[in-house]
């Protein structure tokens, strides 16, 4: 069997002022990435291709590599960049029996707030029998559309994510058994009114911990694979914020059962979610401190409020501001340089 595998991948800060063109879905290359360099590059390793790559062999399928474009997080994404990547992966569609794709899920172009969910529909429509699989980053916007149009889509069960691999595996693992005729996968997808702070996402802090591990807990026997999505809140986009999809063996009310019940503890739980900011003084305070206690390593003050790796513009000089003004000794800067034009 000739199984597609492409990547899109992209998180899409629509405050950003930053440009998202082509050029930065190729990583220095005059396109992105593609073929057997594709292979090459993400074969043996963590990420969502490595591990369709490793299934895909595992079932004996022949693999056909489309596009591995990935960018990092910045302004929405040029039209013209946003269909160069979906024709790539329109025409790869119509070259295989099945297709694997590896999307972020908060993709937001100049014309369209859901990137993933428009390029699925156009898969569908150009080939409405193909199957498709779909792994997508735990800060995935997730929407209607998207489920509509995949029949598995499976989620990061960690952040800081470390299982982008196990994640594709999960996805491969159930589409295959799918193929093979062995399970019949449907889906529910819901969200709640909810858009939980970055800072207080992490898969080693309560709530989320308890979330994911009761995710994981239910996937057994029926129930295929479950995603809690804690969502991308630097999007202003209608489906923006935490849902859930659950996969389960052709049986769609335990799925909204089993999505219910994680979407209600969720919510339950939504003042922890809450980032409480503290005073830049107070930080400076506290820096101070921790830096006269004997003994004590180099103290780190990181400013995430820039959205340092999330879209943000790495330029900001707050909290050097408030190291100067707090008088703060033998300190060493950092700041990240901006490649990429500003509009
Ligand atoms: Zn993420």
């Amino acid at each position: 069997m000739k199984v597609g595998i492409a990547m899109m991948s992209h998180e899409t800060n629509t405050f950003s002022p930053v440009i998202t063109d082509l050029a930065r879905f190729s990583g220095g290359r005059a396109q992105p990435m593609a073929g057997q360099t594709a292979i090459d590059v993400f074969t043996n390793t963590a990420s969502c291709l490595g591990g369709y790559i490793e299934v895909a062999r595992g079932r004996g399928a022949e693999i056909v590599m489309g596009i591995a474009a990935g960018a990092p997080p910045s302004g929405r994404v040029e039209d013209d960049c946003y269909e160069y990547m979906c024709e790539a992966i329109v025409s790869l569609a119509g070259q295989v029996e099945a297709l694997m794709l590896d999307l972020h899920g908060a993709m937001a172009t100049r014309s369209h707030d859901d990137g993933e969910g428009e390029l699925l529909a156009r898969i569908r429509q150009a080939h409405p029998d193909l199957p498709i699989a779909v792994s997508l980053d735990m800060h995935a916007n997730v929407t209607q559309r998207m489920v509509d149009n995949c029949d598995v889509l499976t989620g990061y069960h960690t952040y800081p994510h470390i299982d982008m691999d196990g994640t594709a595996r999960r996805a491969a693992n159930i589409f295959f058994d799918m193929l093979d005729g062995k399970v019949k996968p449907v889906m529910h997808w819901e969200n709640a009114p909810m858009l939980p702070h970055v800072m207080r996402q992490g898969t080693d802090d309560f709530p989320n911990n308890q979330l994911q591990a009761r995710a994981r807990e239910l996937e057994n026997g029926d129930c295929l694979a479950v995603s809690l999505f804690t969502g991308f809140p630097h999007a202003d986009i209608h489906d923006a914020g935490l849902s859930v999809v659950v996969v389960t063996d052709n049986n769609k009310g335990s799925a909204a059962g089993y999505a219910a019940e994680l979407l209600d503890t969720a919510w339950q739980e939504r003042e922890r979610f809450v980032y409480q900011v503290e005073p830049l003084a107070e930080s400076m305070q506290r820096a101070q401190s921790a830096a006269e206690q004997p003994g004590e390593g180099p103290v780190l003050i990181l400013d995430h409020y820039d959205n340092t790796a999330s879209g943000g513009t790495m330029d900001t000089t707050e909290v050097l501001a408030a190291v100067l003004d707090a008088g703060l000794e033998d300190v060493a800067v950092f700041g990240a340089v901006l490649a990429e034009p500003i509009q």
